[in-house]
C-alpha cells in the first residue's frame, strides 16, 4: 500500500488536488502512496450535522467539536501518527518531512473556523505542525504542502536520488544557482549573459567547489539563521 495518509477534513474534494499531478500524481498512480479523505461531517450526531459550536469563554468564531472529530478519527482503516495542521505547531522543515516520510501512515486533521477543541488533540496525542508564520483559512492547503514535501522523498518517487540530496536544506544550506542553454543568452533588452566558465569546464572538482561556495554565499546572504543552526549541531 506504500505510504498512507488519512485526511480528516470538511472538504474531502480538495484531495488529492495538486498532488494528483506531475511527480506526486504518477507516484499515486503507481501505488507508492495512498490517501483517504474522510468527511468529518459524516460523523456528526445531530440532525443538522453540526461539526462546530461557539467557544466557551466567548470570542469570535466557531470551534470544531471534539466528539465529531473523534468519531471521524476512529473510522480510519489504517490509523497513523496523528498530526493537527496548526499555526501554533512545530515549523515544518526538511528534516521533519524526512521523518514523516518514514512513517507507514499519517492522519492529518485539517482545521477550519477558529480551530479545534483542545481536548480531542490531547486525548489522541495530536502533534501540531505549522507550515509557516501566517494564518490560512483552513488546514487543507497545509496538509497538501506537508504531503508534497514527504512524497518526493519516498523510495522510487524521484528518478535520481542525487536531486533530493543536493537540494536546498538537505545539507543545511540553500541550493546553488542553475544554468542551462542557450549560452550565451541575449535578453529582451539586447544584453548578453554568459554561463559561469567553471560550469562549462568539465572539471568536476572545480564545479563542486564553485557550487559549494555559491551555496554558502547565498545562505549567508538570505538565511544566516541556517548557518547558525549548523554551528550549534557541530
Ligand atoms: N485561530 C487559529 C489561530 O489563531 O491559531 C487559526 C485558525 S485558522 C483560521 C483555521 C485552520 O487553518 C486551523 O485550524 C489550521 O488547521 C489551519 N491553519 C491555518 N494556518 C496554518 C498554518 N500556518 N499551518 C498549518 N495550518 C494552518
Amino acid at each position: 500500500m506504500g505510504w498512507h495518509v488519512n485526511l480528516l477534513t470538511l472538504f474531502p474534494d480538495m484531495f488529492p488536488g495538486t498532488l494528483g499531478h506531475s511527480i506526486s500524481g504518477r507516484a499515486l498512480e503507481n501505488g507508492l502512496w495512498s490517501h483517504e479523505a474522510i468527511q468529518i461531517r459524516d460523523f456528526a450526531t445531530d440532525k443538522h450535522n453540526t461539526v462546530d459550536d461557539t467557544p466557551f469563554g466567548g470570542g469570535a468564531g466557531m470551534v470544531m467539536r471534539p466528539d465529531v472529530i473523534e468519531n471521524a478519527l476512529l473510522s480510519c482503516k489504517k490509523p497513523g501518527r496523528n498530526i493537527y495542521l496548526s499555526p501554533r505547531g512545530t515549523p515544518l522543515t526538511q528534516s521533519l518531512a524526512e521523518e514523516l516520510a518514514q512513517e507507514d501512515a499519517l492522519t492529518l486533521l485539517c482545521g477550519r473556523y477558529e480551530g479545534v477543541d483542545q481536548r480531542v488533540l490531547d486525548v489522541h496525542n495530536f502533534e501540531e505542525i505549522s507550515i509557516g508564520d501566517y494564518v490560512l483559512s483552513g488546514g487543507e492547503p497545509a496538509a497538501i504542502i506537508l504531503m508534497d514535501a514527504c512524497i518526493r522523498l519516498l523510495d522510487g518517487v524521484m528518478g535520481n536520488n542525487e536531486t533530493v540530496n543536493e537540494e536546498s536544506f538537505s545539507n543545511g544550506l540553500l541550493e546553488y544557482p542553475h544554468y542551462t542553454k542557450p549560452d550565451p543568452w541575449v535578453d529582451a533588452h539586447g544584453n548578453t549573459h554568459a554561463v559561469p566558465e567553471t560550469l562549462k569546464s568539465g572539471h568536476h572538482k572545480n564545479i563542486n567547489a564553485w557550487r559549494q561556495e555559491k551555496s554558502l554565499e547565498l545562505t549567508r546572504k538570505r538565511r544566516p539563521d541556517l548557518l547558525k543552526k549548523n554551528d550549534k549541531k557541530t
